[in-house]
């Protein structure tokens, strides 16, 4: 990397996001050698105090316990901690600049000073901070970058009024709008599968083929300790506006004339512009209540972050329509709830039957799908329908798949998704992150579906549970099932 130092500000240094994701990798590229060891800083910012060991403990415990400890104290001699009195007190700022440029005029590197603004704050502090950070401690001489995490707005006007802020006080060259899916293999492979070498999935990639596609994304936990952001915000833009609607684009999107990230910024914007707005009665929500069976498994308004009358959806299942030639009619179903009855995440295009096929199922269906799987593993599963092996025709449908957990795939050092990410923001790479229209315009595509949502009551469903039953009804009148072929093996006997 070509810097003289590298400053890595963790705004929010205190929260959650911190700990859980941000620090860790962090630590995770230092310790793989991605960044250079005697010249790069990570340098926490909130308004907690802390002793400096008690903010290292901190950060300490949400990086893997088997870290090895001389790495680990090498790493926590980079990160220094600073209290700023408030988000919008300026000399707080001063001081941070004045901390960083120490650090930057004791480095021996050449090339510019490169300052990274991890915002990892509640939206309502967003404005201040940018202010502030571009008045005190935007580096007059080097490289600033911003990356801004989720969500990006409330709705289309209020992403609108947020761009506009950013546009105000950086360029769009300084501004990284995270999504961390896109820092996902599961999600980023879409294009190699589509646009490889692959014709019996390029070919058949479409209306003609596929009779819909599924977007499966379940969790086995509540909202626990995130209800007051879960209240305000709900589930639908939680998720399903974001990161699944990420892994949608890419999965529907027409191909980018190359890999650059002009082309595949356009491809995106395309889709997003020929997606039909979710129509309000295409959208189930429920809320869960608490489990019959473990009284540990507690209802969403029963945290005591929630409030007690909270209408916030923890469940939703959309149908999206793209009004293109290539998907047509061909209902995409997007379902994500929490408190489920497992933890999985996959997309999956599940094809027609074709009408002359030899072999029909009862129920119609070959069972034919292809499935694309974040969660349990990461894995392709295409099912085939072919003969079972022994007497007479019976038919199956087998899976042909290869699970990425399996060594001889992947090699030795697997970077998460925030590690990706953050590393190609140092280096400037803006291609898997969200440039400002596309952010502003995939709220086009929900905002009527949220607001009117938010004005009914969500379908109650019990912790543990497969979630409302009424979401069957809405499948049924679409013919859609969520499963994959996988789980359908013989089929028709002849
Ligand atoms: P958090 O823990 O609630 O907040 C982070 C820090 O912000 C806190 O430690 C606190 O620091 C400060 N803060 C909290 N509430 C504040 C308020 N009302 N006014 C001013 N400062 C406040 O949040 P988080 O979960 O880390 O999330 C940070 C951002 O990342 C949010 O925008 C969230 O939507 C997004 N995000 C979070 C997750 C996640 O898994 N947690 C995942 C994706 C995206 P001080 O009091 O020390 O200043």
């Amino acid at each position: 990397l070509p810097f003289r130092h590298v400053a890595i500000v963790v705004f929010g240094a205190s929260g959650d996001l911190a700990k859980k994701m941000t620090y860790p990798a962090l630590f995770s590229l230092m310790a793989n050698n991605m960044l250079p060891k005697d010249r790069t800083h990570f340098i926490g910012a909130a308004r907690s105090k802390y002793k400096m060991e008690d903010f290292h403990k901190k950060i300490s415990s949400g990086i893997k316990q088997s870290s090895d400890q001389q790495v680990l104290s090498k790493f926590l001699e980079k990160c220094p901690y600073i209290s700023l009195s408030a988000y919008d007190d300026g000399p707080s700022y001063q001081r941070l600049d004045s901390e960083i440029a120490k650090l930057e005029s004791q480095s021996t590197g050449s090339g510019k000073n490169l300052r990274v603004y991890y915002i990892a704050l509640p939206p309502s502090v967003f404005g201040d901070v940018s202010e502030n950070l571009r008045k005190y401690a935007w580096h007059k001489e080097g490289i600033n970058r911003i990356i801004v995490e989720k969500p990006y707005g409330k709705d289309y006007q209020s992403a609108k009024v947020l761009s506009n802020k950013l546009a105000s006080l950086f360029t769009e060259e300084e501004v990284f709008r995270i999504d961390h899916y896109l820092g996902k293999d599961s999600v980023k492979s879409v294009l190699p599968l589509r646009f490889g070498a692959n014709p019996f999935l390029s070919s058949t990639w479409s209306r003609e083929h596929v009779q819909y596609v599924t977007v499966n994304f379940k969790e086995a936990f509540g909202a626990e300790g995130r209800g007051g952001y879960f209240d305000e915000f709900g589930i639908i833009r939680d998720v399903m506006q974001n990161h699944l609607m990420q892994w949608i684009i890419l999965a529907g999107m027409e191909r980018p004339n190359s890999l650059s990230v002009k082309d595949i910024h356009q491809a995106k914007l395309k889709f997003i512009n020929d997606c039909r707005p979710v129509r309000p009665s295409d959208v189930i929500i429920g809320q869960y209540t608490a489990s019959s069976k473990d009284p540990n498994k507690k209802a969403y308004k029963d945290d005591e972050t929630v409030k007690k009358d909270s209408k916030a959806s923890t469940f939703a299942t959309a149908v999206l329509y793209i009004d293109n030639d290539r998907w047509r009619d061909v209902p995409f179903v997007i379902r994500c709830g929490k408190a489920l009855d497992e933890t999985r995440a996959e997309l999956t295009l599940h094809y027609k039957t074709p009408p002359d096929s030899l072999f029909p199922s009862e129920s119609g269906r070959t069972g034919t799908t292809f499935t694309i799987r974040d969660h349990p593993e990461k894995s392709h599963v295409l099912t085939a329908t072919t003969k079972k092996p022994g007497r007479g025709f019976t038919v199956l449908n087998a899976p042909l798949s290869i699970d990425f957990s399996n060594p001889k795939y992947t090699d030795s050092y697997v970077p998460t998704a925030y590690e990706v990410l953050i590393y190609d923001a140092v280096r400037g790479d803006h291609t898997w992150f969200v440039p400002r229209e596309e952010a502003e315009e995939a709220w086009r595509v929900w905002d009527d579906a949220i607001k009117n949502s938010e004005s009914r009551n969500p379908l109650k469903y019990e912790y543990g549970s497969e979630g409302p039953k009424e979401e069957k009804d809405l499948l049924k009148q679409l013919g859609v099932e969520f499963e994959t072929g996988e789980g359908r093996t013989v089929d028709v006997a002849k």
